[in-house]
C-alpha cells in the first residue's frame, strides 16, 4: 500500500499525489490530457492535485469516470485563483471546479496563493463550503508563516496543509518547522524541480545533483526516488507530475528501500534558497494577469 497521511481526525490518504499542471502544455484540457491521467490511476495514483488555474479539471474529472473507480477512493485537490478571491467569488470558483470535475465534492481545497486582504473572506466561502458538503478539508497554498498566523487568528475550521514549492535547492525548513508545530501537512510542489512550463534545463534541477545521484546509485534507485522518499519519510506529501509511462510508475516505486538520517540530512544541505516558481512575496501583480479558462 501506499505511504498515507493521516490528518488529525484520523482520516487517511496517500501522501503521493499526481501533479496536473501543463500536462501537453500550459492550460491543456483535452484527450490527451486525460489520457494520461488515466494511465496515473492505472498505475495506482488515487490523490490527484489540480487547480482552477491549470484549465485541465476537465480532464481530471472525465479521467476518473472513464477508469471506472469509485469516487470514494479518489483524493482531489483544487484550489482558487487569485483573482477569484474574496467570499462570493470563492464561492463562484468552488462551484465552476465542482461542474468541470463533474463531482458532487472536492476532498481538499487550497487558496493557491496568499492574497492577504481577501483571506477572511475566501476563507469563510471555503468555511460555508465546507458545512454544505461541497468540500470535505481545507487547505492554503504558498502561505508564508506570517500568512498563517494571520489566518488561524480566525479561521473556525483549521487548515490542514500548506503546499509549497519543496525540492532539495529550496527546502523551506523554518517554514516545515512551524508547519509541524500547527498540525499542518506540507505538501511539495515542483518535488523533482519543475516540468516543462518553467523552461528549467535538466541540468540545473535536482535531478541532476551528483550527491543526489550518488545516493540514488547506493540504493539501486533513480534519483526522482531519492527526492520523494526524502519527502516522503519527513511526513511531507509530494506530488509529481509526469507523462511518460516510465516516470508516471516509476514515481510510485518507493516501498522497496529506506534513506537513513545521513542520508536526509545530506539532502537538506543542498540548500539554496532557489525558487523555480513565484514567490509570494512579489508574484501578486503577475498572477493577477494570469486567468481561469472558462
Ligand atoms: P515536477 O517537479 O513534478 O517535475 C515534472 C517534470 O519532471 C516533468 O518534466 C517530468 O517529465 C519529469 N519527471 C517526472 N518523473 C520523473 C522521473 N522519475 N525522472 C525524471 N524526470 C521525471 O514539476 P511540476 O512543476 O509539474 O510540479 C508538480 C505539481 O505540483 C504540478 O503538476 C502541480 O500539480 C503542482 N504545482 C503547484 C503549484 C502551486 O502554486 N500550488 C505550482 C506548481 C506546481 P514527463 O512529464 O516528461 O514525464
Amino acid at each position: 500500500m501506499l505511504q498515507q497521511i493521516v490528518l488529525q481526525d484520523g482520516f487517511s490518504f496517500p501522501a503521493l499525489g499526481f501533479g496536473t499542471c501543463a500536462i501537453g502544455d500550459w492550460q491543456q484540457d483535452d484527450d490527451y490530457v486525460v489520457q494520461t491521467i488515466l494511465k496515473a490511476i492505472k498505475a495506482g495514483y488515487r490523490h490527484i492535485d489540480t487547480a482552477s488555474l491549470y484549465g485541465n479539471e476537465r480532464s481530471v474529472g472525465k479521467a476518473i469516470k472513464l477508469s471506472g473507480i469509485p469516487r470514494e477512493e479518489f483524493f482531489v485537490v483544487t484550489k482558487v485563483w487569485d483573482c477569484d478571491q474574496g467570499f462570493e467569488s470563492t464561492l463562484a470558483s468552488i462551484d465552476a471546479s465542482l461542474a468541470r470535475l463533474e463531482l458532487d465534492y472536492i476532498d481538499l481545497f487550497l487558496v493557491h496563493w496568499p492574497v492577504p486582504s481577501k483571506t477572511r473572506e475566501t476563507w469563510a466561502a471555503m468555511e460555508q463550503s465546507v458545512d454544505a458538503g461541497k468540500l470535505r478539508y481545507l487547505g492554503l497554498s504558498n502561505f508564508r508563516q506570517s500568512d498563517i498566523e494571520d489566518l488561524l487568528s480566525f479561521a473556525r475550521i483549521k487548515p490542514v496543509c500548506n503546499q509549497i514549492e519543496l525540492h532539495p535547492y529550496l527546502t523551506q525548513q523554518p517554514l516545515c518547522d512551524y508547519c509541524n508545530e500547527k498540525g499542518i501537512v506540507v505538501s511539495c510542489w515542483s518535488p523533482l524541480g519543475t516540468g516543462t512550463w518553467s523552461g528549467v534545463e535538466l541540468s540545473q534541477k535536482p535531478l541532476a545533483d551528483a550527491a543526489i545521484i550518488a545516493i540514488a546509485e547506493r540504493y539501486g534507485v533513480t534519483p526522482a526516488q531519492v527526492i520523494l522518499k526524502w519527502n516522503l519519510q519527513q511526513g511531507r506529501m509530494a506530488i509529481p507530475k509526469g507523462e511518460s509511462d516510465k516516470n508516471i510508475i516509476a514515481n510510485l516505486g518507493l516501498s522497496g528501500f529506506e534513506l537513513t538520517l545521513d542520508d536526509i540530512n545530506a539532502i537538506n544541505q543542498l540548500n539554496r534558497n532557489h525558487r523555480y516558481g513565484g514567490n509570494p512575496d512579489t508574484v501578486y501583480e503577475s498572477n493577477m494577469k494570469m486567468a481561469v479558462p472558462a
